[in-house]
């Protein structure tokens, strides 16, 4: 067997006693592979442990399919798009499979109030901070089957291939499937992660937020069987509570396919803020009152779409993004002069201090339209800020050495999009894989990952885990 020194660290945790683990056990072999390894490490090896390639971790891609498939059934809307909104009976039934193949692969199983879900493999030195992976599995009105439920089920598989291929976790590995990634019924995204992370705001307001049916979050959630879902405190992740997360998920973008490059490592997830604008003026006859005389709000709103393009492409950089995507006149009417306006706008960057600055100069502009068009600014709320986040160079340290472990071609990039990993980053440290999508299509039913790239991308998230499992501090 043929290992080069940097790949050592994954091997020395070997050990043919997991549970359930397959044996690998070939005699004569395992003497001087383990004096490499202890040399390596630092520490002796307790345990018996004998040599395992990369080879043995086989990802069962027909069992992987065969989940996605029946997750995707628990479905609102007909295959083969996806509807899975957060607290609905088929959210509930979902939720129910998930934990299934939880148990079934050994996990102990537990689920906090807002049921964030968790799936732990305890490793042999259980008082470590513990290494978690995970992602979510509602699905926004008619997308697709992969979106989120990669990231779980696929994790769960990653624990199952490191226990078939015989290793043993040091610090403990942890599955999370997180509540309501998506702000569908809320209007809240990522309500699991950032509770996890601590947001007193959030806490407020779900005490008295509603849905379109007018039903609180605490009556949806107690529907679904979760009593106590305002409990928050326990909830609450301290910070250090994980040693480090990582989640696995479809790229949502083109990149990856189009450069045939089978793994994305993720260095920073951009944040968007979120402003809501409203102008006010007088309205009128679209005949009878002549141009000097108007104070249109419409046109208000027209400048400031325009001046929110201006402005981001101002900073210079690629990765900032802004977007006015609702731009609503009232009344409404042909031959009516605009009375009132309101824009929602998003704008994004990896670069928090930047993309600020864009926000300022959209409220700057915001308000010296009102005054050159004699309209009233009645509204600038700024409805969230969130902090971008970078990944830990440890994290994707960890990766990219697994990549090269399984000589598969990768690329750094960021996430435009933002995930759960947003918010865990904020009590732990954080890393992404990204694997390519058909076209980059994602929230909508013609979503696909094919499974070879999918068990490539659980190959490497097992690989880091191990990895990361095997880290002292
Ligand atoms: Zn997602």
């Amino acid at each position: 067997m043929n290992i080069p020194a940097r790949f050592s660290l994954f091997f020395l945790i070997l050990s043919v006693s997991g549970p359930g683990g397959i044996s690998a056990h070939r005699d004569g072999e395992k003497d001087s592979t383990v004096k490499t390894m202890e040399d390596f490490s630092g520490y002796s090896i307790h345990e018996p442990n004998y040599p395992t390639s990369v080879s043995s971790l086989s990802v069962d891609t027909h069992s992987l399919q065969k989940q996605i498939d029946e997750l995707s059934t628990f479905s609102d809307s007909p295959a083969p798009s996806v509807t899975r909104v957060l607290y609905s009976a088929n959210d509930v039934l979902a939720r129910r499979y998930v934990k299934s193949l939880m148990s079934l692969s050994g996990l102990s199983v537990r689920e906090d109030a807002v049921g964030n879900i968790f799936g732990r493999w305890n490793g042999y030195e259980p008082e470590l901070a513990p290494v978690a992976t995970g992602s979510h599995i509602d699905a926004i009105p008619y997308s697709g089957k992969y979106d989120g439920v990669v990231g779980v089920l696929g994790a769960i598989e990653a624990l199952n291939a490191l226990n078939r291929s015989g290793f043993k976790p040091k610090r403990s590995l942890e599955v999370i499937m997180f509540t309501s990634e998506e702000p569908t019924r809320f209007g809240i995204s990522c309500l699991g992660s950032r509770l996890m992370a601590g947001s007193v705001e959030l806490e407020g307001l779900l005490k008295k937020t509603v849905d379109g049916q007018n039903i609180s979050f605490s009556d949806a959630a107690e529907s679904a069987g979760y009593r106590n879902a305002l409990h928050f405190s326990n909830v609450l992740l301290k910070k250090g509570s994980y040693s480090a997360f990582i989640e696995l998920h479809i790229e949502q973008g083109p990149l990856l396919e189009e450069e045939a490059i089978p793994i994305g490592i993720v260095t920073a997830i951009a944040a968007p803020a979120s402003i809501k604008v409203d102008f006010e003026g007088n309205g009128g006859h679209a005949g009878a009152v002549l141009m000097p005389k108007r104070n249109d709000a419409g046109l208000a709103a027209a400048e400031l779409a325009l001046a929110v393009e201006k402005h981001v492409l101002e900073s210079g950089s690629m990765d900032t993004v802004g977007t006015v995507g609702i731009l609503e006149l009232h009344p409404g009417a042909v031959n009516s002069i605009p009375s009132k306006s309101h824009l929602e706008i998003d704008t994004r960057d990896i670069d928090e201090k930047r993309r600020n600055e864009v926000v300022e100069k959209i409220h700057q502009s915001a308000l010296s339209i009102a005054e050159k068009r004699n309209v009233k600014l009645s509204e600038f709320k700024i409805v969230n800020q969130d902090p971008p986040a970078q990944s830990d160079e440890s994290i994707t340290m960890a990766t990219e050495s697994a990549c090269r472990q399984l000589n598969l071609n990768y690329k750094k990039m960021i996430s435009r999009a933002y995930h759960d990993s947003l918010f865990m980053a904020r009590v732990s440290l954080m890393g992404m894989i990204f694997i390519p999508c058909y076209k980059g299509y994602s929230h909508k039913p013609e979503e696909f990952s094919d499974i070879e790239d999918i068990a490539n991308g659980v190959k490497v998230l097992a690989l880091t885990l191990a990895k990361l499992s095997s880290l002292q501090a």
